[in-house]
């Protein structure tokens, strides 16, 4: 999810390294590190926070050797805190081979389980750390080279990785390997640099080879060799890189938004990852196992949130009492930490925030352990504050968030409540049956989500037609209200448009006055229980000249008949509609901001995380 750098050549590698490191802390990260190959050895210097630290380490340590060889990262934390110990690169223990990694190794528990049977001590709480140790397993094992040793080690391992792995034995080489998380190559003269993203390539030279999943390379001082990971040489072409620094940063889109909305399905699949137990059928969510039991017999839950988080946490109630049978409340934390709540026996608090850090969320938090809750916390960032103050919780891995405005951290924070829903329902009433048929619909969100998206260029060209309009309204009901008002948020918030959410029935008991002629009115309308009654809604705004833009199912062409737009998403069950209902909202929000001129990416009075209450 972070940044990778290697470099074989002939420069001095540590400046290369550090120099490509900086390139990358656009992305965010919490602590980062380098390896590099002297004299035989591996030396590493890592640290917690920026890679300033590092250099600094660097360049005040007489004992660091010259080398031309080397790799580098900047961690986000998915497994661990963010400390020194789990900054990468991580050595296997007999310190001859080393690794940076971005992405999950989704088996680590049982992986690391086997190695430590093998008598193997792990210094680190690192996912990456037991695939360091494999490889050196198999490399001590007599598995021939290093090459070899890395492709049997990622055979047994299922996960997403970009890794690049260094090896004092042999001393003049890089092997680097991808499944879900990029890798490139840029071709210099007698030189490659090895990165995550071309912006720490491209001050070297536009010249690359892309590697595709599946793939690894093995790259010395004089040449590159690409195969697949079952050993098929596969020939590759030198591309030219023919973006901008800024253009890469953002992943070729316009703003890190977009690429944000455009990242939900990898990111849900992500967050799924190694959560859904395909064999037994079952949700293992690892950050809950100490808790599991009495939170099975919890009387009530309460979310606690606030803004786009607060809308997760709606929908989590929904799911929570449909799904689990357990009665949920939803609160502001803003109110809920100065309300004296009454928190009985027997209930679990959930503390909602993407980085971990929101001040109102963690004072409500610390008021309901305080009055003897369970502290439960669904959050992105590993070791933030609210991680480490509550008794359990699931962290998202949506990967950093970096556009204010929250995207992927509000569709993961849904599959997390999904997850524990699910997991604790079947442990309440729910059937096997029932688990099955949610796990394979959770399966097939993230390729849902992706058809969604296709539509973005339309949603831009209707979004065009109402730009200069200043009042909006978003109705939904069900498990789509939340994404009614996620949906007036986010057009708020970017494009200081006025837009307002509400439950669809609620329309007619006062908010209907506000509809005249051609007032746009967004309908969450997918197929579902209440579906009729949204219809009736639609008419009722229709009747006063509205003009209605429709989110519906695929193949509900009735619904054209009383909309102005309708955008589609497929068909799946009532509670993970909104995972889907909620990008054409998104992006609605988005081309709105991108048509009025605003800054998508930093609106105004806006903070990413908000600390102050
Ligand atoms: N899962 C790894 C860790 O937590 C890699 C994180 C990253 O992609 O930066 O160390």
């Amino acid at each position: 999810m972070c940044g990778i750098v290697g470099y074989v050549g002939s420069k001095n590698a540590c400046p290369v390294l550090l120099e490509g490191l900086k390139r990358l802390e656009y992305r965010g990260y919490d602590s980062a590190g380098v390896c590099v190959v002297g004299d035989g050895q591996l030396q590493i210097r890592k640290s917690q926070g920026r890679v300033g630290v590092v250099e600094r380490q660097v360049l005040d340590d007489q004992e660091m050797r010259p080398a031309t060889v080397g790799i580098a990262h900047t961690r986000w934390a998915t497994h661990g805190e963010p400390n020194e110990p789990n900054a990468h690169p991580h050595a296997d223990d007999t310190g001859r081979i080393a690794i940076v990694h971005n992405g999950i190794i989704e088996n680590y528990a049982t992986l690391r389980q086997y190695l430590l049977g093998k008598g193997h001590t792990f210094r680190s709480e690192t996912d990456t750390e037991v695939l360091a140790m494999l490889i050196g397993e198999f490399y001590n094992d007599g598995a021939g080279s290093i090459e070899q040793a890395v492709r049997a080690a990622l055979g047994e391992v299922t996960g997403t990785y970009g890794i690049a792995v260094a090896c004092a034995g042999e001393p003049e080489k890089l092997v680097v390997a991808r499944k879900g998380s990029p890798i490139i190559i840029g071709v210099g003269a007698e030189e490659y640099i090895v990165a995550s993203d071309a912006s720490a390539i491209l001050e070297h030279t536009v010249n690359v080879v892309y590697l595709s999943d599946n793939e690894m390379a093995v790259v010395t001082r004089d040449g590159l060799r690409t195969l697949t990971l079952d050993n098929v040489p596969v020939p590759k072409e030198v591309s030219r890189i023919e973006w901008t620094l800024d253009e890469i940063a953002r992943g070729g889109y316009g703003h890190f938004m977009e690429k944000e909305i455009f990242e939900q399905p990898e990111s849900v699949r992500m967050c799924l990852g190694g959560r859904l137990d395909k064999r037994d059928r079952r949700i293992q969510l690892g950050g809950l196992e100490s808790v599991v039991r009495t939170l099975a017999r919890t009387k009530k839950l309460i979310v606690t949130a606030c803004g786009t988080a607060w809308h997760a946490g709606l929908v989590g109630e929904f799911l929570f009492e449909e799904l689990a049978h357990i009665p949920t409340e939803v609160e502001y934390a803003s109110e809920f930490r100065y309300r004296n709540p009454i928190i009985e026996d027997a209930t679990g608090v959930i503390a909602i925030s993407q980085s971990g850090e929101t001040a109102d969320t963690l004072a409500a938090l610390r008021e309901a352990k305080d009055k003897g809750a369970l502290a439960l916390g669904i959050v992105n960032v590993v070791g933030s504050t609210i991680a480490r103050e509550t008794d359990a919780g699931v962290y998202l891995h949506a990967g950093p968030e970096i556009g204010v405005a929250s995207t992927k951290a509000f569709t993961c924070q849904i599959v997390v409540e999904t997850m524990m829903a699910l997991m604790l329902g079947r442990r309440r009433l729910m059937s096997q049956q029932a688990m099955d048929q949610y796990i394979d619909e959770l399966e097939r969100i993230p390729e849902k989500m992706s058809r969604v998206l296709e539509q973005s260029e339309t949603i831009r060209q209707v979004t065009g037609e109402y730009i200069d309009r200043e009042n909006w309204l978003f109705l939904g009901r069900g498990y789509n209200y939340p994404v009614a008002l996620e949906g007036a948020l986010k057009l708020k918030e970017i494009s200081y448009i006025h837009a307002e959410g509400l439950p669809a029935a609620e329309m007619k008991h006062g908010p209907i006055a506000l509809i005249h002629e051609g007032m746009p009115v967004v309908f969450v309308a997918p197929r579902c229980a209440t579906y009729d009654k949204v219809v009736s809604n639609i008419e009722e705004v229709r009747a006063r000249k509205g003009r209605i833009i429709a989110i519906a199912t695929e193949g509900d062409e009735d619904i054209r008949r009383y909309c102005d737009h309708v955008f589609y998403i497929p068909e799946a069950p009532a509670a993970l509609q909104p995972l889907l209902t909620v990008i054409p909202l998104q992006l609605l929000a988005f081309h709105a901001a991108v048509l009025r001129g605003c800054n998508v990416d930093k609106p105004r009075n806006l903070a990413k995380s908000v600390t102050v209450e």
